[in-house]
């Protein structure tokens, strides 16, 4: 019998729709050419324009709704109008934490024909993987708001780093690096964040223990900047907190061809819930309805879906597919110098892929 994973798709405002469309077209292209298993869809309506129809992002027990799948696919949440703390708070944050997808994957790699605004700098030198703590830290929503609107008025934002959630995080990076076969550098900021980064920087050592075959390194976040975009080649596999992955990411997709290419993936590595996959970009409301979103970002972390499902190389497959799309730079939306639609772009992955299998 044919394996059948179910994905729901939450396609969402903007651009959403237009880049998931290429995405799924792609990943049915690789099920049908792979023969081994189907793919099933499930549209889910949620989003900043269901939040102005029904005043909630998504469904009260849309939770529940949600935990039989497999895998989610989202597209960005966003709209003007619509604050950003709500889109982001009642559905993307929602579902991280409720499925306890505490590591979040972005691969900053440089493909052949990207774009990269770093002069001097080989290609090859930008090849990081970064694991980004997605569940707790800075983003754990604790604080307090004192004497509000009043001379002494104070505000405390306070980042929660439990042993288990830094513990968790540090381990899964390390079990990749040494499944690469690449050194692991950890990002803190220990010398300012007196509890939270001395904390993070102990777990750090002391996990490294039962790694001893990983090499590993430390930067503290400002450096790691400064070396990102000097000597990117430092860095290979990356562990860092909430915060700091949420910043320095951003920073690795403008030296890795732009927010049109960066993918990223929420894994619950437990596979008690599922797991989620997104473009890192917004709803990019600017360009949306035109057909000129650039789809190869949500068609990249469809192939983090694949290798997440076991397909490793229908996953490696479909980079290929988008790579040789890059290097021939026929058929490239305008934010990476071409002129074709969002469609054709997915339609010429597509096509490459079914040529390369
Ligand atoms: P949101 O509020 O949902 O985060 P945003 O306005 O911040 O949306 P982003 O999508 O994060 O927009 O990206 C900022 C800008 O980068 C967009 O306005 C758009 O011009 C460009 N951009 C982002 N993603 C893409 C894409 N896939 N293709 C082309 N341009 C993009
Ligand atoms: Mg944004």
């Amino acid at each position: 019998m044919k394996k059948t994973w179910q994905i729901a798709v939450i396609a969402g405002d903007g651009i959403g729709p237009e880049v998931l469309r290429e995405g799924i077209k792609v990943l049915d292209t690789a099920a049908r050419l792979d023969g081994s298993f189907e793919l099933q869809f499930h549209d889910f309506p949620w989003g900043c324009e269901y939040y102005a129809k029904h005043g909630k992002m998504m469904d009260e027990d849309g939770m529940e709704q949600l935990r039989k799948f497999d895998a989610i696919y989202l597209g960005a949440v966003g709209y003007p109008g619509v604050p950003d703390h709500i889109s982001l708070w009642d559905l993307l944050l929602r579902i991280r934490k409720g499925f306890e997808q505490y590591v979040n994957i972005r691969p900053i790699k440089l493909l052949r024909g990207a774009p990269c605004p770093l002069a001097g700098v080989p290609r090859e030198a930008v090849d990081m993987l970064f694991i980004r703590e997605n569940s707790e830290g800075e983003y754990a929503g604790a604080g307090e708001w004192l004497f509000r609107g009043k001379p002494e008025e104070v505000v405390l934002q306070t980042g929660v780093f439990s042993r288990k959630g830094t513990e968790r995080i540090i381990r899964y990076a390390f079990a990749t690096a040494r499944e690469l076969g690449k050194s692991l550098t950890s990002i803190s900021k220990g010398n300012a964040l007196n509890y939270s980064m001395v904390f993070w920087d102990e777990v750090f050592a002391e996990v490294a223990k039962e790694y001893p075959d990983v090499p590993t390194h430390s930067y503290l976040v400002d450096a790691a900047s400064m070396f990102m975009i000097k000597e990117p080649q430092r860095f290979e596999v990356v562990v860092t907190s909430n915060l700091f992955g949420d910043i320095l990411t951003d920073l690795g997709a403008a030296i890795a061809g732009g927010l049109g290419l960066a993918a990223g993936a929420n894994i619950n590595p437990e596979r008690t819930y599922p797991s989620m996959f997104e473009p890192i970009h917004g709803s990019a409301p600017d360009i949306a309805g035109k057909g000129i979103a650039n789809p190869l970002a949500a068609i990249w972390s469809a192939s983090q879906m694949l290798e997440f499902f076991g397909y490793k190389h229908l996953a490696e497959l479909v980079l290929q597919g988008i790579e040789e799309t890059l290097v021939e730079h026929e058929v490239l939306t305008p934010d990476m110098g071409g002129t074709s639609a969002t469609a054709e772009v997915g339609d010429e992955v597509a096509g490459k892929i079914i040529r390369l299998f």
